[in-house]
């Protein structure tokens, strides 16, 4: 059973959304630092006192570490790809250069040489449309490209997993990286393919993982574990600069 109940936490004259969580499976107090609120996961007999006595121990770590989220926040939200003319893919900055053509089409190509790309703009689109075309266009190449690279890390992972999956869709979801159905249907966030290499591994294991525990017990990040030993650094880095892979 999990209980939880939120409240406001003032450290140093700095609010802080707070909550409180109680587990049963839960043995100990934990902390979580998360974009939003800190968490505290509470074991259910835990006293009232305890609680306040692990807050107040850890008010300098959860100080520091709540500003050190906040700042990492507001510069992955100041980053604009298509400004700074270049996109990341596996998170690596790929540089594109446009040109005015009088092709009549609006063209992408990709250099395999120097990982860069060129997109040719009709001479009839006017400037100020520029920056939803090379938009438009870049996301239908990165999703391409997402569906290639997804694809052949889930049949190189389910191998090794030896777990099966049915079918594999790429989504766009605002908030979810991905899921998983009962049925063995995997969907995956194009988005999710500018994270760096390390972030997209995990998000395949994370969902293969599934096909065996439909759930996030115990067992099943073990068993994420397994495949992805620093599973909780790559967790962490979508819920810092998830927000921040998209194309403006
Ligand atoms: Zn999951």
């Amino acid at each position: 059973m999990i209980k939880s109940k939120s409240t406001l936490l003032v450290l140093q004259g700095t609010i802080i959304p707070y909550e409180e969580r109680r587990n049963c499976r839960s043995k100990r107090l934990s902390m979580h630092i998360g974009k939003d609120k800190v968490r505290v996961t509470i074991p259910t007999r835990a006293s009232k006192r305890e609680i306040q006595e692990f807050v107040t121990v850890n008010q300098e770590w959860i100080l520091k570490n709540w500003l050190k989220m906040q700042e990492k926040l507001t510069e992955a939200a100041e980053k604009h790809y298509l400004s700074e003319k270049a996109f990341p893919l596996l998170g690596q900055p790929i540089p594109f250069q446009t040109q005015i053509t009088n092709r009549k089409r609006v063209t992408l190509r990709y250099f395999d040489e120097g990982h860069r790309i060129e997109i040719y703009l009709p001479a009839g689109i006017p400037p100020e449309q520029h920056q939803s075309v090379l938009r438009e266009i870049i996301e239908k190449w990165l999703r391409r490209k997402g569906h290639e690279i997804f694809q052949s890390k889930l049949d190189q992972f389910s191998v090794l997993m030896d777990v099966k999956y049915n079918t594999f869709r790429l989504k766009e979801q605002k908030t979810r990286w991905g899921s998983c159905s009962s049925k063995g249907n995997i969907n995956l966030n194009w988005r999710a393919i500018m994270a760096p290499e390390a972030v997209v591994n995990y998000l395949v294991i994370h969902e293969l993982a599934h096909l065996r525990y439909m759930n996030h017990s115990q067992d099943f990040w073990e068993f994420v574990g397994r495949y992805c030993s620093d599973y909780a650094a790559q967790r962490d880095w979508l819920k810092v600069n998830g927000e921040s892979l998209t194309l403006n």
